[in-house]
């Protein structure tokens, strides 16, 4: 067999185990009765270890190096351009894997599935000093893998690479600043407008079947395939992809306003399109998987806020809304509106609307790279976190569970994450802008509630093309000039007539 082959079969070999793994903790988080934890995580921790030895094996990067000194000759470019991208990305992945020493993989390992239940603890306690050690532990261990990696100028670089190909914090910086700079002084306009209705003309009684029915039509409607997928409630919402053609989404359910399943679902089917759309024939491949977490992002924060929250989208669905909800015919869909779009700063980052959300990735972006680069101790974040906190929002932090000790995310030892988030939301805006820059039929679609358009635009210039391009590359390529925070604002002030 020759080199390529071989790495192809490799791939797909490990791909298999992979969704398997995949459709273990899909089910743990929805359907698996609570004393099989202890053996679930025993079937995950076996699975996780083959498909590690097989991805790491020597003859993987023997085979790797015999590409790249001659890759395999076919005569169609295509397949040949697809499969110098597969090689790039497979040594990318061989790279990132086999330059941690197993014994830092281990520990990463214990110590991160150790600090969870104690930052979980120290959360429910509101202490700081019982989680400080574990951070302290988790810091120490990330700054060794990523002076395994490498890096050129930041040793934060080498984290983001491993959620965000390409991105380099000297670029994100400047941009999230510039945002930062124009966002805040818009907020007190934005939180009057949207704060004119009362929250609580919302809520009312909206049974679970009448949700789960009316998510279901509306992801439907908007492209989902239910053929190739399906949606199930869980405490935690997600979207993972169990194998080619399979697709699981999960929302959850507040039985007092129905809105928040719904974007749950509208954000989880975001994720599912862009699963649906990459190319089914090249699963288990770097050509047929999704390429970063600001790129899936920005898929889910489309379709939940640039349509999910728009005008069009509820001049369209309202009236269904109101047929299966009845009682929601007392309110106004202009009221109705303004009550999904509500701008008001708050303490807890998942609970945030779609402007402020950003500041707190913002603070976090600022906070994890002092923290990574020694610049700030961990016995000071507290004090740092509040006032930073309290100078960008303008609110005092009442205690750490409202503060630094809200998210999990450190204390699972994933630090460089956050900012994928906000570039998410930046993506997602400048996306949506030239989509409908380049297709202007496309926005009178959407207000008849037909979303083809839009999703053809993003199979085309997103979903299609797996990893073969870098993030900041795709972005580039789809909406011809680097990622600027331009577009999110004025999609911001468009909303609301501020421009
Ligand atoms: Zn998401």
């Amino acid at each position: 067999m020759n080199p390529y082959d071989a790495l192809l079969q490799r791939s797909r070999e490990i791909a298999v185990y992979n969704s398997a793994a995949s459709l273990l903790s899909w089910d743990q988080e929805t359907y698996m009765p609570p004393k099989a934890g202890a053996y679930r995580a025993e079937q995950l921790s076996q699975m996780a270890g083959l498909t590690h030895r097989l991805g790491t094996a020597p003859e993987v990067g023997d085979w790797l190096k015999a590409c790249e000194d001659k890759l395999p000759a076919t005569a169609d470019a295509e397949e040949s351009a697809m499969r110098e991208a597969n090689v790039r990305e497979w040594r990318r992945d061989y790279d990132r894997a086999t330059k941690l020493p197993a014994r830092l993989v281990e520990e990463f390992a214990r110590t991160t599935s150790l600090s969870r239940d104690a930052w979980a603890q120290a959360r429910r306690d509101s202490s700081f000093p019982a989680f400080a050690p574990w951070l302290e532990k988790i810091l120490s261990l990330t700054r060794e893998q990523a002076e395994c990696w490498g890096y050129s100028t930041c040793r934060y670089d080498a984290l983001l690479e491993g959620y965000e190909p390409g991105a380099r914090a000297a670029d994100l910086t400047p941009v999230f600043a510039d945002l930062q700079k124009q966002l805040s002084p818009l907020l007190p306009a934005l939180e009057k407008i949207t704060g004119a209705v009362d929250p609580a003309r919302i809520e009312g009684e909206y049974p679970f079947d009448l949700q789960r029915a009316l998510n279901q039509e509306i992801a439907q409607a908007i492209g989902f395939d239910f053929e190739a997928g399906r949606i199930d409630t869980t405490v935690h919402p997600f979207c993972t992809e169990i194998g080619a053609h399979d697709c699981r989404l999960t929302t959850r359910y507040d039985l007092k306003d129905f809105t928040s399943s719904l974007s749950g679902t509208m954000h989880e089917a975001g994720h599912g399109l862009y699963t649906q759309g990459l190319d089914a024939a090249q699963f288990g491949t770097p050509m047929g998987t999704f390429v970063s977490l600001g790129i899936h992002e920005s898929q889910s924060r489309l379709w939940e806020n640039q349509v999910g929250r728009s005008r069009a989208f509820w001049a369209h669905w309202y009236p269904r809304a109101q047929e299966v909800f009845p009682a929601l015919k007392a309110l106004p869909l202009e009221e109705f509106w303004l009550l999904v779009n509500r701008v008001k700063p708050s303490h807890i980052r998942v609970e945030a609307d779609e402007a402020t959300y950003n500041l707190h990735i913002i603070l976090r972006f600022e906070i994890e790279q002092k923290l990574v680069s020694g610049d700030l101790a961990v016995n000071d974040l507290p004090a740092a976190w509040n006032a930073r906190f309290e100078q960008i929002f303008g609110l005092s932090v009442p205690d750490d569970a409202r503060g630094c000790l809200q998210d999990t995310h450190w204390a699972l030892g994933l630090i460089g994450y956050f900012p994928t988030y906000t570039l998410g939301n930046l993506n997602s805006a400048q996306l949506y802008a030239a989509a409908a820059s380049h297709d202007p039929a496309m926005v009178n679609e959407l207000a008849g509630g037909q979303y083809g358009r839009l999703l053809g635009w993003m199979r085309e210039k997103i979903h299609r093309h797996g990893r073969r391009y870098s993030p900041p590359e795709l972005i580039e390529r789809a909406t011809g000039e680097p990622l600027r925070a331009t577009y999110f604002l004025d999609y911001l002030k468009g909303k609301y007539g501020l421009n």
